[in-house]
């Protein structure tokens, strides 16, 4: 029996356990990046393993999320990642250089390598045929210092691609078709490995445009072959030394097929507030529009780019629409100057941003209030815009591009006829603003501003938990819920006493004061609670409110691991009706946790209601002796 993909790069890479389903495999990791809002924690957790230099092949920081410098916070971040950067043996990519992301596979990705990210787009690599995870710092952080990553040994779903895209419908329209089919919740555990006739039909930009926004299946990571299209791209980075042919092997065996005929895929937009209420566009077409952006990790390529200068050429953006564009890259920005294709977009009203996360992140751009933004982002969650008010959908460069130009949302189809625009034979190649580690890193000193705090300490796990049902919220609260993300918070990533006072205040303000009066209490939550960005702090902020453990119907994957990794117990309801008879300030007990973390098992009793729940507890061996020594950190300095 032959092997996917998938398989392929992880037995490659297996260094724990073995390649049997749903069971804890360690594997090597051989690139590592971080971006500036979770990178600050993952170095200052990094310093803490007192390990003197990164064991990766590379290690890239990027800084492409806090950009905007309205006080000294976010450039001390920056300064202080540079400074430990330098000491440690990372590649420092300046502010300005791009989104991780896009400059990853531009510059540093290699097919068949693995790559871990402390951010959620990480499998934009998978683009290239790398296995790209994203995680939580703390996971990026021991991968630096030469440690396995454990993840659970995948199933693998084949997408099966048939057909090729007509001119009007894009890649984007490819993954809003598998995330309409499989949902926000259909890949955990999974990777998506894409095959069949019209892989071969897809750009390496392209199929980048997908794995990205596989994250929003809540998969592992999604994967393409690297091909002919990889070696073109490749070679025209540059680094055509790095290509090697991988696909699955003939007779592999998936576990599940998912279908998409891209000749009859037609326009798609992700409606509010989720990236899987997907319709066609043509079902709300001529919705009145506020603002169009373009850009984010997820479509910001110079292919992008350029159709979208095409569409716009010689027309200009109505007066209700505002028109912003964040390019990818220097590299992108650069080459869409030197060939003029900025000045057809400058010339036709758009406002191009530097090149960077931006609006995607709300930093900057926020809608007006009640607004409908369409944006080729990737995700659409209630607020993430920074106007709680907006409506935003999520759709490709090209329905943005013509809604821009008609004023409301306009189905492409039909309406551009974009000639065929070929890759470049050769990128434009310009490294200057990465900055290399110093060959030996003993005489670097860090750099920390005064809004660098310590991370919070934690405290082996005792025998009884017991405290209040602190909050009790519903389904899909997403780590934007709990650790707000927006321009006025992003300068303290690395202030988690300051950052908690907002923990979770957008589903209750008072959540945060209530959790320092009461320490030691629980969180209460729906299905697929946690979905959405790897943000640490999203684990981080409770740990500092006190926050022992977390009860809900079910975890998406990264947040879980984030509990863990930081001593907090990821509790799952056995019987979900359980949930409905929690209320606010009921007081909740464990009274064995210790031994409930080695059975994988809790009696969680509700003694206000007189009632007990049993409760999942569903960990690795490791992830007990973790939880038992109240967290990674604890865990790796106690075996030192
Ligand atoms: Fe940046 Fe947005 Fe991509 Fe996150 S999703 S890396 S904020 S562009």
């Amino acid at each position: 029996m032959g092997y996917t993909l998938t398989e392929k790069i992880i037995k490659s890479h297996l260094v724990v356990g073995e390649m049997v389903k749903g069971q804890e495999i360690g594997i090597k990791i051989d690139q590592t990046l971080t971006q500036d809002s979770t990178g600050t924690m993952a170095y200052l957790q990094f310093e803490a393993m007192e390990v003197p230099r990164v064991k990766t092949k590379k290690s890239l920081a990027y800084i492409d999320h806090n950009m905007l410098q309205e006080g000294p916070e976010n450039m001390d971040d920056h300064l202080y990642i540079q400074s430990v950067a330098k000491k440690y043996g990372v590649y420092y990519s300046r502010p300005g250089n791009g989104i991780c992301h896009q400059v990853q596979i531009e510059r540093f990705g290699v097919p068949g390598d693995t790559l871990l990210g402390s951010d959620s787009h990480t499998p934009t690599g998978g683009g290239l045929g790398m296995l790209a995870i994203g995680a939580g710092g703390l996971d990026v952080a021991v991968a630096m210092a030469g440690d396995p990553y454990y993840i659970t040994m995948p199933e693998v779903v084949k997408v099966e691609l048939t057909g090729k895209l007509r001119s009007g419908v894009s890649s984007k329209d490819v993954i809003l078709e598998v995330l309409r089919q499989c949902t926000v919740k259909g890949g955990v555990n999974k990777v998506f490995e894409y095959t069949g006739a019209g892989v071969k039909t897809l750009t390496v930009p392209e199929r980048a445009t997908i794995t990205n926004m596989g994250a929003e299946l809540g998969a592992t990571t999604s994967v393409f072959p690297s091909d002919e299209m990889t070696k073109l791209f490749l070679d025209a980075q540059g680094r055509g030394e790095d290509y090697k042919p991988l696909a699955a092997d003939p007779d592999a065996v998936f576990d599940e097929i998912v279908k998409v005929d891209m000749d009859i895929l037609e326009p798609l937009t992700a409606c509010p507030h989720s990236p899987d209420k997907v319709v066609k566009v043509s079902e709300i077409e001529g919705l009145a529009i506020n603002q169009v952006a373009i850009g984010s990790c997820t479509n910001s390529s110079w292919l992008d780019l350029m159709k979208v200068a095409e569409i716009v050429r010689g027309k200009t953006v109505p007066e209700n629409v505002s028109f912003v564009i964040a390019p990818g890259s220097k590299q992108v920005l650069t080459m869409l100057a030197e060939n003029g294709a900025l000045a057809d977009l400058l010339n036709a009203g758009a406002r191009v941003l530097e090149c960077g996360c931006g609006p995607c992140i709300g930093m900057g751009q926020a809608p007006s209030t009640d607004a409908v933004s369409l944006r080729t982002f990737n995700r659409n969650f209630f607020g993430r815009s920074g106007t709680p008010s907006a409506d935003v959908y999520l759709l490709s460069p090209e329905t943005a591009a013509i809604s821009a130009i008609e004023g409301v949302l306009t189905s492409p189809l039909g309406k551009v006829n974009l000639p065929v625009i070929n890759m470049p034979e050769k990128f434009l190649l310009n490294d200057t603003m990465v900055v290399a580690p110093a060959p030996e890193g003993t005489e670097v000193e860090v750099i920390k501003g005064p809004n660098i705090k310590p991370f919070p300490a934690t405290k082996p796990l005792e025998k009884i938990v017991a405290g209040q049902a602190l909050i009790v919220v519903e389904d899909n609260i997403t780590t934007d819920h709990i650790m707000p993300s927006n321009a006025k918070l992003l300068p303290y990533r690395s202030n988690i006493p300051y950052l908690s006072n907002y923990c979770l205040a957008p589903c209750d303000p008072e959540f945060p004061q209530r959790a320092l009066d009461n320490p030691g209490g629980f969180i209460v939550g729906g299905s697929n609670y946690g979905q959405g960005s790897s943000r640490e702090h999203a684990a981080l902020a409770p740990v500092y409110l006190g926050i022992k453990g977390v009860a809900v119907k079910s975890f998406a994957r990264i947040h879980k691991n984030n509990l863990i990794n930081n001593g907090i117990l990821p509790l799952v309801f056995e019987n979900e009706a359980d949930y409905d008879t929690i209320s606010l300030g009921d007081e909740l007990v464990i009274e064995n946790a210790l031994d409930a973390v080695k059975a994988g098992q809790a009696k969680l009793i509700n003694k206000t209601k007189g009632l007990t729940y049993v409760m999942a507890l569903e960990v690795s061996e490791r992830q007990k002796e973790m939880l038992l020594a109240g967290g990674l950190i604890n865990l790796i300095k106690s075996k030192k």
